[in-house]
């Protein structure tokens, strides 16, 4: 099967034999990816001409009603993702529900955001502004959509949640959508997408798919389009410094790798509730989509005198976390997405025991359940000790993307701040403590460093909503190496896709004007 593209409208097939993606628990081929032959250049210009032009005539209220109907469309299919989840990138349910339901309850939660932007089509910011001797020459700043494509970028780990989220405040503020998914999991956004155009919810140009290589779709970025990018940081490098982004000063935003920290307050004792918590959040962030999530903690960070309970609390729950085949509904962690994955992270693993000792990688008594370890590409859970963390640089560099992370001993909160500081900036860090003032000055320690701060006490141990879980109405993204991106937080993620203008003219025009313009309040 090869998977179709949709470019100026139309649906094609890539040229040559194209890219497999594949099963990464049985090793079989599913399909195959081409762009060889997409005329990239035409493809955006439809996008900005037709689909631009389509979705600015709509009004904030008429893109929400979109996205709400794009919602029903993914939820009446939601099984058969479930199954591509599962086939293409060995997902056990849970690990599909939070990509799946996690893209749909985001497109939900835009459409009901857009609420008080009711019929407006331009986004105000602040009042008229006197300039000059009387009344009549005044200033609005106002704000409309990018004349151009957002050109969406996306990383192999969240097919279905990376294509959504960003694909909703974008809709939502008028801009046309070129989205480029990661190749070796192409399959599950190119269906999403195919059922909604095939749905008739979205008008012409709205969205358009590419599967498989980027070939020179960067050479065509103007300077009216936005690229919206999410993977490693090294292609990263590559993006920022492309010479049509750089040339044309296209908007660009950035979600790359991150050294995601957790800390354990030192007023917690094991038994304690919240040191309970913390384990089980520290061995979910592991486990869950086999630790291949951008939020996932790497390093945890306790006091020296609870490394050891921490690590036998840790290593306790890792062992019985099954892992295998997702078809079986005993298994709880499945395969990394691919062989090449699986061989990635075990370099990473022998480049982080350069700075660290493995204590734990599955345990003497770890097996594989229905799956065969020479074609799946399985990597069990994996925890090492650092026991000079301000000394080692590999630990706080090295991002492995799967179920591995790394403890370390903090001596005061100041040496915790200054080792979580170490990553460089990270997408989001943790603090378990029942210490109100630990909290605080963890939290604002932290702040500076990290894009989002979790705090968890006994209180709002059954309320919080996790330390990996990106939800929509708080910000997303950190600063650093993280990429400096900003993504979702509510109604904050259109300004992205908005420029603001300064209008300076009779008072009487932009009064006019400011009629069809909504205040962005959060
Ligand atoms: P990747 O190799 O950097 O690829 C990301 C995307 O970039 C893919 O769609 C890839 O296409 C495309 N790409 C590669 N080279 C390109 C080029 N020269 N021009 C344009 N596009 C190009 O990353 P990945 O392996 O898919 O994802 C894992 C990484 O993503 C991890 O480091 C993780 O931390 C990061 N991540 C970050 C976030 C976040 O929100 N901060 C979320 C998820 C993942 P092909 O697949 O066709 O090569």
């Amino acid at each position: 099967m090869m998977l179709l593209n949709n470019v100026c409208g139309e649906w094609i097939a890539g040229q040559g034999p194209g890219q497999p993606l594949f099963d990464p628990v049985l090793g079989t081929e599913l399909a195959r990816a081409s762009t060889q032959g997409v005329d990239y250049g035409a493809a955006l210009d439809y996008a900005r001409q037709v689909g631009g032009a389509n979705l600015r005539r709509l009004s904030f209220a008429e893109r929400a009603t979109l996205l709400n109907r794009i919602a029903e469309v993914l939820t009446a299919k939601r099984d058969s993702y479930y199954e591509i989840a599962l086939a293409n990138s060995g997902s056990p349910a849970a690990d599909a529900a939070f990509d799946i339901d996690g893209a749909i309850y985001t497109l939900k939660y835009y459409a009901k955001a857009a609420k008080p932007l009711g019929d407006a089509h331009y986004l105000k910011d602040g009042d008229f502004v006197r300039l000059g001797k009387d009344e009549s020459f005044q200033a609005l700043h106002l704000a409309a959509p990018l004349r151009g494509v957002a050109i969406h970028i996306n990383a192999f780990n969240f097919p279905a949640w990376g294509l959504w989220e960003k694909a909703a405040p974008t809709l939502l503020s008028g801009v046309p959508i070129f989205a480029k998914p990661a190749t070796s999991t192409a399959w599950l956004a190119q269906r999403m997408v195919e059922d909604v155009a095939n749905s008739g919810v979205l008008p012409a140009g709205a969205l358009s798919i590419a599967c498989g290589s980027a070939g020179d779709l960067l050479d065509h970025v103007t300077g009216d389009d936005a690229v919206v990018f999410t993977g490693s940081a090294a292609t990263a490098v590559h993006i920022r410094s492309h010479p049509a982004v750089v040339r044309n000063g296209a908007r660009l935003n950035i979600e790359a790798d991150s050294l995601n920290s957790v800390l354990l307050g030192p007023d917690v004792k094991a038994g304690d509730p919240e040191f309970d918590l913390f384990i089980k959040e520290v061995a979910r962030e592991m486990t869950l989509k086999a630790g291949q999530k951008c939020t996932a903690i790497r390093r945890i960070l306790v006091p020296a005198p609870l490394l050891t309970a921490v690590s036998e609390a840790l290593i306790a729950r890792l062992a019985k976390v099954s892992v295998g085949n997702p078809r079986n509904p005993s298994v709880k962690m499945g395969p990394l997405v691919s062989q090449a994955q699986q061989t990635a992270v075990q370099e990473g693993i022998a480049a982080l025991s350069r700075d660290a000792e493995v204590v734990f990688a599955g345990g003497p008594d770890f097996r594989l359940i229905d799956a065969d370890p020479s074609v799946g590409a399985f990597v069990p859970p994996t925890l090492l000790i650092c026991s000079k963390p301000l000394q080692s640089s590999l630990v706080h560099d090295e991002e492995v993307f799967g179920p591995v992370a790394t403890l370390m001993a903090y001596d005061g909160l100041e040496q915790a701040l200054d080792i979580a500081r170490l990553g460089k900036g990270s997408l989001v860090a943790s603090v378990f403590s029942g210490d109100d003032a630990f909290i605080e000055a963890a939290l604002i320690g932290l702040a500076g460093s990290q894009g989002r701060i979790l705090a968890i006490n006994r209180e709002v141990g059954p309320s919080n909503t996790g330390h990996g879980n990106v939800m929509p109405m708080c910000l997303h993204g950190g600063p650093g190496r993280a990429g400096g991106g900003e993504e979702l937080g509510g109604l904050r993620a259109l300004r992205f896709y908005h420029r603001l203008s300064a209008l300076q003219g009779p008072l009487k025009s932009l009064q006019a004007l400011a009629q069809n313009a909504a205040e962005l309040r959060y």
